[in-house]
Formats: C-alpha cells, structure tokens, sequence
C-alpha cells in the first residue's frame, strides 16, 4: 500500500512513530545513505541522496529542491511558463516511508520515491506523485472505486564498451530468442534475485521482439505504488546491468526503424472489492461502468499520447505494425489497437480482467501517464459514454472511408500534433490543473524546438540514451 495522506511540516504522524526504528533496521543492514526519486514532467527520473541518519530529519522536515525541475528538458535545459521554471523558490521532498525499500543491486543504498510540498506546507501543484494520489482519492470519494494497475517495462541491454552513444546490443539471437536468454543467463538470474529482495513480484521476463530488447511484467498494485514501481524496476534494471558492464535504455525509439520500448499501462477499476472488467453483462464480461471507462480513454487517447507519448522520439515507436496500439480502436487481445481488452482465462477472471493501454511508453511520468488516463477513464463513466465497436485484425488495412464509419483514427504522428490535442482538451487540463497542465505543454514544445530540423534517425540518437 502507499500512504495516500499529505505530507505535513513536521511529519505525518505515522511516519514519526516509526522512523526511528525503520533507521537503527536500515542501518544494521549496512545501508549508508537513501536515494529520493521523483520523476520530472519530461520523464527524466531525477533524485536526490541523504545519509541514512538524516531519514528522521527527512521525514520531519523534508529535503530542500528547486520546483524548477518541473520544466527541465530531457536534455536540461530548462523551459519557463507563468509560475515554473525561475531561478526563485525551493520546496521540500518528503519520502514515502511505506515505499521505502533496500536496494539490492546497489549495496548500501535504500530507496522512496517522494512528494513534494512548498516550504509553507502547501501542496505543490506541480507534484505528479501527488496528482495521482489526489486523483486516486477522489475517485474512491466520488465513485466508490479503487484500481489496480502495473506499467510493462521494455528496455535494449547494449555493451558498455560500445563507443559512447552507440548501441550495440548486448546478446545476438532472434526475438523471444532462447540464445538471448541463454547469452545473458547470469545478469537476468540477478534481475530476478534483486527483484524478489525488493518485494516487486516479477510475472515474466523474456526476451522481446528488437535487438537486444527484454521485457519485464509485475503484478499490479494501487496506481501510485504501480508508478513507483515502475520507477524502482527501472533503477534496478540498471544497477544489475551496470554490474555486468551492460548498458541500458528505456527510449522509445533505439532507432528509426524497427520496434520500440514500449510502457504499457495495465488498468482495472474495482468496487468493493469486485472487478468490474469480469463478470458484467456486456461484451467479454465488462460492466457497463468498465466499457464507459474503456470509452473514457479511448475518446481522449489523441490528448493523452502528449503525456503517454511525451519525446519526439515516442513517434518513432507510435506507428502501425509495431504492436504500438497506433490507433484509436479496441479489441480483445488485439496487439495493434490502442486498447486491448485482457479477460485472463477461463477460472481467472475475476481476479486478471483489466484493460491494457499501450500507446504508452518509458518516456512518460508514470505518475502523469496514470493518473490522466485515470481522469479520461473517470470522464467516461461520469458521462456514461457508450464503447464503439471492437475491432478485429490491424487496424492499418482499413481504407479512409471504411476508418471513418468505425471511428478508427490514427494516433497523432509528431509530438506537435500531440500538444495540440492536449491543448484543446479541458478535462485533461483541469485534471492535471493549470500548473501542470502548462508544464506539461512547454516542455513538450521545448523538446519540439530542440529537435527542429532533426532527421528521425538524429531523433532517435538524440534521446537513445536518456530514458
Ligand atoms: N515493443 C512493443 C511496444 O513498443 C510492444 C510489444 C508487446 O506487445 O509486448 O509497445
Ligand atoms: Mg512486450
């Protein structure tokens, strides 16, 4: 579970009562110091570090950063909107103590990923871990629901000794290949040890379709938690490779061609306990409050692709035939739509049945990619919104006309034609509210001017090694 309650200056009072313990049990494991991770609106993921005896200190009072992260680059330079982006200001991180965990792979460290408030105790609006929280307890207080979600980890394994920037991937051999498997047998052995020391239930991990590509599934948690999940996965991933000399990327696009990474999104809505994706009237067991959720983010995918799909190198990846879900449809177990329909099997679905949104990739906050698609989702049950027709097959054979009478569109192609789908929509916007909301358009259009005149495959090497 994760602490769905606000910081406060001072400490939450849980949190207080514990820490002292928590740090003498940190301490006697040989943990020296804890990294505080966030994620920034570019999806960086960013941090800072404290020695493991000032965690009281941290809890209590917070660690001092600049919000002018919020409109970082993924390059760091930074943008500017109305209130983001000055040199002014700092704010207070606070870690989540029931998300803390020692890491295995990096000995001597221990992790939490943090909210941040302004120095006066005030929530900060641009804190993404705390949209999603909000987001998360107001659809229990309005509609009575909680979620269960997990985020898809695809990432390139390359050799380290490669020339800086190359990517020469790290094992030969053909997608789901047992040769990869076999040629990095020890490093993923680790992955897996370092996973399970975590508490992160790993359901599968394999080799995926692209060179050098894996590919790692989990269970599914409360979304926050899914999201720092998703984060931790992604720094273990790294440290395990980096003790095997690997080099590792979670960018869209490796290169022009070809596969991508993607990060799809696992979402099912629950009430009192009972899934409303399995055992409904309507098509494959959903309730009608399931389809209206489906609906939700269907209608506003073209809006979300700016926070799912936030590099221009995410519209290297977003195109047809690479099981991107490039276009606005929904099927069941249907790989090249935006939405597929998961009904797990028969004598399983009431605990498996969940929705997977797959324009969706590691470029993205996780914390924004899961709480906007939650807000579209929650739109779509307020309004009742009816789910068109499920589609069969790809999507890409359908001629214009044919498209149009299905209502089948295609994602947009560039990040600028994403910002302006989510420029025009106003549920998105005051989901995320203004702050957030500009932060998210400047730095999409900051990373537009900064690729301006770029070729793709100068796109795809200008961000190969960022995420
Ligand atoms: N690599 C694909 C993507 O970029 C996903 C492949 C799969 O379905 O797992 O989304
Ligand atoms: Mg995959």
């Amino acid at each position: 579970m994760t602490t769905l309650a606000d910081p406060v200056p001072g400490g939450r009072p849980a949190d207080l009562r514990r820490v002292a313990a928590l740090t003498a049990g940190l301490a006697a494991q040989g943990v020296r110091g804890i990294v505080l991770a966030y994620v920034d609106t570019a999806g960086v993921g960013r941090v800072k570090t404290i020695p493991t005896a000032r965690l009281e200190a941290a809890v209590s009072w917070g660690v001092g950063m600049s919000p002018v992260f919020d409109t970082f680059l993924a390059h760091d330079t930074i943008v500017t909107t109305d209130v983001l982006g000055s040199p002014d200001g700092d704010l207070r991180l606070y870690p989540d103590l029931d998300r803390l965990v020692v890491l295995a792979a990096q000995p001597g460290w221990a992790w939490a990923p943090v909210d941040r408030i302004t120095q006066e105790g005030e929530r900060h609006p641009g804190c993404s871990r705390t949209f999603l929280r909000r987001t998360v307890t107001d659809a229990a207080a309005r509609h009575g629901l909680t979620f269960k979600a997990a985020i898809e980890v695809e990432w390139a394994f390359g050799l380290g000794s490669a020339p800086p920037g190359e990517f020469v991937p790290a094992v030969p051999g053909p997608a789901y290949g047992a040769t990869r498997q076999v040629g990095l047998s020890d490093c993923t052995a680790d992955l897996l040890a370092a996973l399970a020391a975590q508490d992160v239930d790993v359901d599968q991990l394999h080799p995926e379709y692209a060179a050098g590509q894996f590919e790692v599934s989990v269970g599914a948690l409360d979304p926050v938690a899914a999201a720092d999940r998703s984060v931790l996965v992604r720094q273990t991933i790294r440290a395990v490779a980096a003790r095997h000399g690997l080099r590792v990327s979670f960018a869209p696009a490796m290169s022009a061609e070809g596969v991508g990474n993607g990060g799809h999104l696992h979402l099912s809505c629950w009430r009192d306990g009972v899934n409303l994706h399995a055992g409904g009237e309507r098509r494959y067991g959903m309730t009608p409050e399931a389809e209206s959720f489906a609906a939700g983010v269907l209608a506003r995918m073209p809006a979300l692709t700016a926070v799912t799909a936030p590099s221009p190198a995410s519209y290297l990846r977003l195109r047809p035939s690479r099981w991107a879900g490039a276009f606005t449809a929904w099927g069941r177990e249907t790989r090249e739509a935006a939405l597929r329909v998961v009904t797990g099997t028969a004598g399983r679905r009431e605990q498996d049945a969940n929705l997977e949104v797959k324009p969706v990739d590691l470029a993205a906050n996780p914390y924004l990619a899961l709480g906007c698609v939650l807000a579209a989702g929650l739109d779509g049950i307020t309004a009742g919104l009816p789910l068109p027709e499920e589609i069969t097959g790809d999507p890409a054979r359908y001629g214009p006309d044919e498209a149009a009478a299905l209502g089948v569109r295609r994602l947009p192609v560039s990040l600028p034609e994403a910002v302006g789908e989510f420029r025009a929509d106003r549920v998105l916007r005051a989901a995320l509210g203004p702050v957030l909301a500009d932060a998210v358009t400047a730095v999409r259009l900051g990373e537009v001017a900064a690729t301006g005149g770029l070729t793709d495959d100068q796109v795809a090497a200008a961000y190969r090694w960022t995420y």
